[in-house]
């Protein structure tokens, strides 16, 4: 089995005496630094100016331009849009690396593909929480944790590894587990599941469950119920316990539906298509594809928000969560941006 990481076998020390800069203050970026900060870490933010720069500032954060936070720490975690990373890097901190600094991401993607090529002479490693930035945050102040992924590109000074478990503590990932990986496994992983799984096809099985039942006549507020609101019901069980709980707490007709018509409609043909999808992640295509989307102003991508905006299960489920203030009300009492 994995080794998997966690907290009392990690000796955070190693970070005494180092500063950290964290670029940018997003979903990952608010995170990071509040949660280092709170851990005991010397924290500042690169960012800048704007709504990100005021925002960490009212968090009470030490917050810097990019440049001069990256020319003043001893590790620099680059927590900006993957699309953004290249300019950002090139123009701001590949000119204040110091010999023995470490360079740090969340996600493989630009180390992986070859578009940022850091000198040989710093550490450089990925700390990549297995959750969105708002639960690292959440997690973290509930005590608990979001698992992670760590892995060593470069090693220049030897301490790569202890600073990149260090981090993950700091960050509240060792409560829950870290896992070691190379920047090609996580990268391509990470790719595929939010793709596949996680993002692209949750939305798209759900958006034609949706119009499958308004098509056939059926009542569009209920198809929400059926098909977005209570996913989260049933997910939260799978998490909790796997696909076995679910399946124990759902109805005998609803597991046997469930054994029935699933492979109907999740056939070997998808899982062909997803090893299609997976190619096109390996070999680049995907990423070139992105990259050259970055590059033309995001027309496709523009276009695809636009249209997902504007269809009537979101029309739908805007009016619906409006007489259910209580599907936030958890969020209210962290501070989530
Ligand atoms: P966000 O899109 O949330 O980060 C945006 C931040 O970057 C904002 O603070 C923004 O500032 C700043 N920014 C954007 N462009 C620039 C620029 N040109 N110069 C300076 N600052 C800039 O990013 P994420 O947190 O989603 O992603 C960060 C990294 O973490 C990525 O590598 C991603 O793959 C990885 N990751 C993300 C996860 C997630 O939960 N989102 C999960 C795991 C990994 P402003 O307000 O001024 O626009
Ligand atoms: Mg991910
Ligand atoms: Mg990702």
């Amino acid at each position: 089995m994995t080794k998997m990481y966690y907290q009392n076998e990690i000796n955070e020390s190693v970070l005494t005496g180092k500063k950290i800069a964290i670029i940018g203050y997003g979903s990952q970026g608010h995170a990071h630094a509040q949660n280092l900060k709170e851990s005991g870490f010397d924290v500042v933010v690169g960012i800048r100016p704007g709504k990100s720069f005021d925002a960490a500032k009212e968090d009470g954060l030490d917050v810097k331009s990019v440049a001069e936070a990256a020319a003043e720490a001893d590790i620099i975690q680059i927590l900006l849009p993957d699309e953004r990373q290249k300019a950002v890097y090139e123009a701001e901190i590949a000119p204040n690396l110091q010999p023995g600094n470490a360079l740090m991401f969340a996600h493989g993607f630009n180390i992986n593909f070859g578009q940022i090529v850091p000198p040989a002479d710093v550490d450089v490693f990925l700390v990549a929480p297995k959750g969105p930035g708002h639960l690292v945050r959440r997690t973290y102040v509930q005590g608990a944790g979001v698992p992670a992924l760590f892995a060593i590109y470069q090693d220049a000074t030897g301490e790569a590894r202890d600073l990149a478990l260090a981090y993950g503590k700091g960050i509240g990932a060792a409560r829950a587990g870290m896992l070691e990986t190379t920047f090609k496994e996580e990268t391509e992983t990470d790719l595929f599941g939010e793709q596949v799984v996680l993002c692209g096809g949750t939305t798209q099985l759900v958006k034609y469950g949706f119009e499958t039942l308004v098509e056939a006549g059926y009542q569009p507020e209920l198809a929400y119920f059926e098909t977005l609101h209570e996913l989260k019901l049933i997910v939260d069980l799978m998490y909790e316990g796997g696909m076995e709980t679910m399946r124990y707490s759902v109805s005998d007709t609803a597991e046997w539906g469930d054994y029935v018509s699933g492979p109907r409609i999740i056939d070997e043909s998808v899982k062909a298509r997803m090893k299609d999808v997976l190619t096109d992640i390996q070999n680049g295509t995907f990423a070139k594809d992105w990259i050259e989307e970055n590059e033309t102003n995001r027309p496709r991508y523009t276009k695809y928000k636009q249209e997902g905006a504007d269809h009537q299960i979101e029309q739908v489920g805007r009016k619906l969560r409006e007489m259910m203030p209580f599907i936030n009300e958890g969020k209210k009492k962290v501070v989530i941006k």
